[in-house]
């Protein structure tokens, strides 16, 4: 080749290096196009990259080797990463990760966003919380459960101290991503499955499930529309007031993308399962936002839902992600399966409808008999 090139004078060398490169970015296109096909990827290497993951939440007072027990557990079965809540507290990451490290596991770092139970800075805060269509905050009126605690995504406080939050989780050594977690609006419908348990009906917007009227939201509205939501008929189809808060949720996650990839992390959040479905139940329009990987929560059973279900969530989510480079994990909930032979019938369905993981909720609810299924689903793949 050397000697051919030398004899060739130097235009025609560059017209060759020219094709050359075009050809081998075709290639790589091809490649890459071929990876994300739906079931039809003939390359090992993909096949092996399917990653597993579990959630767990971490308890401070556990020793560190029942940690590294409970992490050998979950590499012996095949599974890649932890995505760990420990509850925003960045010292008690620091101290997992390298526990999970040695167990050759990835570490999200969890965080309850939007949704802050309990957060001792701002409950000093009263302001910072979101407020209903009826006028009550959930500082005090606290919609469906206690642990309901949602602070404001627009007023510039509330927002800043999630960020804030965002950051410190950041900074922790060796993690993999910030995992945004109820990075939404508390839900304006429940999922279907759970009404009874709430003895509700829900076949319209509730003004008491409906927020946030606060008078910042209220008046950055007013500055763009002109108009108060609070003195729209119909609240439900107001399009504008409802985008608003779609973006005031994009504006978030789109500045914690920003701070999170400052400290050479990525980003990645638990979402509804796909992104109509998001947009209609919690006003969270996942498909729009600056983000590296989604973890739609694709729990069947809260929908009254089958199995096969999870690859069509699946299947929506991939498909409305097509025009860009976010990964999509679905998320599985383990109380909803009945056996094992069920939980290898999702996993093979998310692979199968272009996720490129499965996650568990959660790690305590994975018995012996669903962590051999794992790890033989995961072999197979690899074959
Ligand atoms: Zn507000």
């Amino acid at each position: 080749m050397v000697k051919l090139y030398q004899k060739i004078k130097m235009k025609q060398l560059t017209k060759i290096c020219l094709l050359v490169l075009i050809l081998c970015a075709n290639a790589c296109k091809d490649i890459n196009k071929d990876n994300s096909m739906v079931g039809e990827s003939p390359v090992v290497e993909s096949n092996s990259n399917f990653k597993l993951g579990v959630w767990i939440t971490a308890q401070s007072d556990k020793s560190d080797e029942d940690y590294l027990n409970e992490f050998e557990k979950y590499s012996n079965a095949g599974i890649d990463e932890v995505l760990i809540n420990t509850g925003t507290d960045p010292k008690l990451l620091e101290r997992l990760v390298p526990l999970a490290k040695v167990k050759g596991l990835g570490v999200h770092a969890w965080i309850m966003a939007m949704n802050r139970p309990g957060d001792s800075i701002a409950l000093q805060h009263p302001n910072w919380y979101m407020v209903s269509k009826e006028g009550k905050s959930c500082f005090d009126t606290r919609p469906y459960v206690d642990y309901y605690q949602w602070l404001c995504p627009t007023r510039k406080e509330s927002r800043n101290h999630v960020l804030g939050l965002v950051e410190g989780l950041a900074k922790v050594e060796g993690i993999e991503s910030v995992h945004l977690d109820y990075i939404r609006f508390p839900d304006i419908f429940l999922p279907i499955g759970l009404l009874p348990k709430y003895n509700l009906v829900q076949d319209e917007e509730l003004p008491e499930y409906d927020f946030c009227y606060c008078d910042v939201c209220i008046r950055e509205f007013e500055k763009i529309h002109h108009k108060n939501p609070l003195e729209s008929k119909n609240t439900s189809i107001d399009m504008e007031w409802k985008n608003f808060r779609l973006n005031a949720i994009k504006s978030v996650v789109n500045d914690a993308y920003k701070i999170v990839h400052d400290n050479n992390k990525r980003l990645t959040a638990a979402v509804f399962p796909y992104p109509e479905m998001a947009d209609h139940m919690v006003r969270q329009r996942w498909d729009k936002w600056d983000i590296d990987e989604v973890y739609p929560m694709i729990y069947h059973g809260f929908y009254n839902e089958e199995v096969d279900w999870v690859g069509f969530a699946t299947g929506q989510g991939v498909a409305d992600l097509k025009h860009k480079t976010v990964g999509l994990n679905s998320g599985v909930y383990m109380p909803d399966f009945k056996s094992a032979e069920e939980l290898k019938e999702a996993i093979i369905l998310a692979k199968k409808n272009g996720a490129k993981g499965v996650a568990f909720f959660d790690g305590p609810q994975l018995t012996d008999a669903y962590l051999k299924t794992i790890k033989a689903v995961k072999e197979s793949f690899a074959k």
